[in-house]
């Protein structure tokens, strides 16, 4: 193992990697980590994240930020990584799909290659988007999934795909210790206010008595995982053993329709918002619904939060945001 300072000090204290770190659950996951005692280089870009998600931790001796690309080479020495830098809602990593596909390969050929001269553990934040728009329902890990290569969503799905296969690539050949992480809609507080993506939209549409844009009929579901579940997965996931490598499914089970999202933030933020019908984007998958089955079992793991508690506080954080008019 590669020592550093804190080793020789002798304490259990690990110094963990977060790329992404300034970004929605980069933020929550710096803070679970320096919460464990462990040391956290948060690397960004600052793309899609901000400082504004990380200003509370500055403070902490512990917590250290760079502003830096992954498409580019990082020389830097800590004991696990966590790799999540990627923009992750569709108008963001719609707005420049060559860049996002360039974040998850040349990131993650970067990232592998810095955890192979290293040996520290590496963690794939990879996503439900696998799966494309799903045939098999719900998705269980061994589903090679529907993804139109072509297509709009292309650059994520397809990046995030070619980043899996390098990360068993480098397991295979060089021997890394990986972790494959699946995730699924995941809400909280720091998303981005204007960042498209339907909790978000609802609730700053709701907050401000603007119509709720449901696209399409509202028929199509996805489930919601709350950012507190789903950051104590990922550190589960780390945990586990080296033989185990995922993927792993993250999520909640729990489906509900666009429809049903819109009418109960209706109903949570008492507004008088409308409902309107938009146009359903083009690859907008019908289904998501995630098999958790592999993580209850490997990682003793399913999430707890229902969805009126996690929009409660979740409306609680936009409140604060629509009221200063700050932006999230
Ligand atoms: P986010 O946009 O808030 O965070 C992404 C972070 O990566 C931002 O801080 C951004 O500035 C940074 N970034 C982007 N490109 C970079 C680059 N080239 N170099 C360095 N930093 C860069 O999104 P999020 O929701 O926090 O997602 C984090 C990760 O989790 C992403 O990899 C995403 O694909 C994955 N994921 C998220 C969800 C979800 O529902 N939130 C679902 C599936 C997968
Ligand atoms: N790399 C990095 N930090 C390191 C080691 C490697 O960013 O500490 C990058 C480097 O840019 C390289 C990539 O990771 O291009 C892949 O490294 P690897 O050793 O797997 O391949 P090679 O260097 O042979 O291309
Ligand atoms: N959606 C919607 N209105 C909005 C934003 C999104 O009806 O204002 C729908 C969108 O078409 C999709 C679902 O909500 O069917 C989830 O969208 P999101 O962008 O949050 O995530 P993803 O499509 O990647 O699951």
């Amino acid at each position: 193992m590669h020592r550093n300072g804190d080793d020789l000090k002798g304490d259990a204290t690990k110094r963990i990697l977060v790329t992404g770190g300034a970004g929605f659950l980069g933020s929550h996951l710096c803070e679970r980590l320096l919460g464990e005692g462990h040391d956290v280089l948060c690397v960004d870009n600052f793309y899609t994240g901000s400082k504004e998600n990380v200003a509370n931790l500055m403070g902490n001796p512990r917590f250290e930020l760079l502003r830096h690309d992954v498409t580019f080479p990082l020389y830097v020495e800590v004991d696990e990584i966590y790799n999540l830098a990627c923009p992750a809602s569709p108008i963001h990593y719609q707005f420049d799909p060559v860049q996002t596909t360039k974040t998850s390969v040349h990131g993650a050929i970067n990232m592998l290659g810095l955890a192979k001269r290293i040996k520290a553990k590496i963690l794939q934040a990879s996503t439900s988007e696998v799966y494309g728009d799903p045939k098999v329902h719900p998705q269980t890990e061994d589903y090679w999934g529907h993804v139109n290569p072509i297509g709009i969503r292309g650059c994520y799905d397809e990046g995030k795909r070619c980043a899996e296969t390098l990360f068993f690539d480098y397991y295979r050949q060089h021997k890394l210790r990986i972790k494959v992480a699946r995730i699924f809609n995941t809400y909280g507080p720091r998303m981005h206010s204007n960042d498209g993506r339907v909790v978000s939209n609802f609730v700053v549409q709701a907050l401000k008595g603007e119509p709720i844009t449901v696209y399409g009929t509202g028929s199509q579901t996805r489930s919601f995982c709350y950012v507190d579940d789903l950051i104590d997965a990922l550190t589960r996931l780390m945990e586990t053993g080296d033989d185990f490598t995922g993927p792993v499914n993250l999520g909640s089970a729990r489906a509900f329709t666009i429809l049903e999202l819109a009418r109960k933030i209706i109903a949570l933020t008492g507004s008088r918002s409308s409902i309107v019908n938009e146009p359903l984007p083009s690859d907008d998958p019908i289904q998501r619904q995630p098999d958790l089955t592999l993580a209850r079992k490997a990682l003793d793991w399913a999430p707890t939060t229902a969805l009126d508690e996690g929009l409660k506080r979740t409306i609680a954080y936009f409140e604060g945001k629509v009221a200063t008019g700050g932006r999230a």
